[in-house]
């Protein structure tokens, strides 16, 4: 029996990309879309040429989080196109592919295989320094799939997104054996959400009322604030959101011995880039600290 003629394909069609990173999560909801999408707008702002393949098939976000929703694919003699939201920057979706984004998908895993395999095989990326996965949560037929897809061509390595909770910690430690598992290498954890960093003169105040009900006082602090101490509206504030007294994951990663690449706060203004399906934020620097990305660079 000769050589599977679906992977000689895939090997093909990968030979132009240099490094391919999966992004994982052991749960949904962590920010693991917002981190690809954040870490390819990082990369192409260094002038890579970046591809960024979301194939979480029951829940595809990218398309909506980059205001691409309702848009087609199209296809010519190379295969299916990106969909180009910065020169050097090509994105698609399994959201694409679906006729209506409220329609849920609920497939079996040889439909799912079946799909991710023609995505690595069908589209035309061109030559890529990147190519940024954006996998669905926890370890399940599509990771298994796509490590095994990639196998013959290489996956350079997996980051792990994790918020500093517990719960997601506790399932960073099944990630990080299930790369061990199918030999990919951990490029490093990042812990989203660490944190609330806010410009002071973003925040509501408010006060309990007569009635208990609350008053916006906002004016009156701002105000008061600009005319006895004006420096303070420079302050940015920092709140931590969650519980940090169990060392968050930068220290699981050392008791695991898997780099931590850093944290990224939440940021009232990249969620609501998100909501609004605006690509990236006009005239500013995307949310993956320069740390991050060189840190995970180094160890390509
Ligand atoms: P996942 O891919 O892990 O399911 P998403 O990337 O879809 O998670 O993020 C879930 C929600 O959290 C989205 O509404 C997104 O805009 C928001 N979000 C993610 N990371 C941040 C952050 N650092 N600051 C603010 N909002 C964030």
């Amino acid at each position: 029996k000769g050589p599977d003629p679906d992977l000689v394909a895939i090997a093909e069609r990968m030979a132009t990309v240099k490094h391919k990173i999966l992004i994982l999560s052991g749960k949904g909801g962590v920010g693991k879309s917002t981190f690809s999408a954040q870490l390819s707008f990082a990369l192409a702002s260094l002038d890579f040429q970046v591809g960024l393949l979301d194939i979480d098939i029951c829940g595809p976000s990218i398309p909506k989080m980059l205001g691409l929703e309702g848009q087609d694919i199209h296809q010519s003699n190379l295969g299916w196109s990106p969909i180009y939201v910065e020169s050097n920057l090509g994105v698609m979706s399994v959201g694409f592919m679906l006729p209506n984004p409220d329609e849920a998908v609920i497939w079996r895993g040889p439909r799912k295989n079946g799909l991710i395999k023609q995505f690595l095989k069908d589209v035309h990326w061109g030559e890529l320094d990147f190519l940024v996965v954006d996998a669905p949560p926890g370890t399940s037929d599509e990771h298994i799939s796509i490590v095994q897809f990639l196998q013959a061509t290489g996956i350079d390595g997996a980051i792990i997104v994790t918020t500093p909770q517990q719960v997601s910690l506790i399932d960073v430690r099944k990630e990080v054996s299930f790369c061990k598992k199918v030999g990919v290498e951990v490029l490093g954890v990042v812990e989203n959400m660490s944190g609330l960093s806010q410009p002071l003169t973003d925040f509501k105040f408010m006060k309990a009322g007569e009635h208990g009900e609350q008053v916006d006082v906002t004016k009156a602090v701002l105000d008061c604030m600009r005319e006895k101490a004006p420096e303070l509206l420079e302050l940015v504030a920092f709140t931590e959101v969650f519980d940090s007294s169990a060392g968050g994951a930068a220290e699981m990663c050392q008791e695991m011995g898997v780099p931590f690449l850093g944290k990224v706060p939440l940021d009232p203004q990249l969620c609501k880039a998100a909501e609004e399906g605006r690509s990236c934020f006009e005239g500013q620097s995307c949310r993956v600290s320069a740390p991050v990305l060189r840190g995970m660079i180094e160890k390509l």
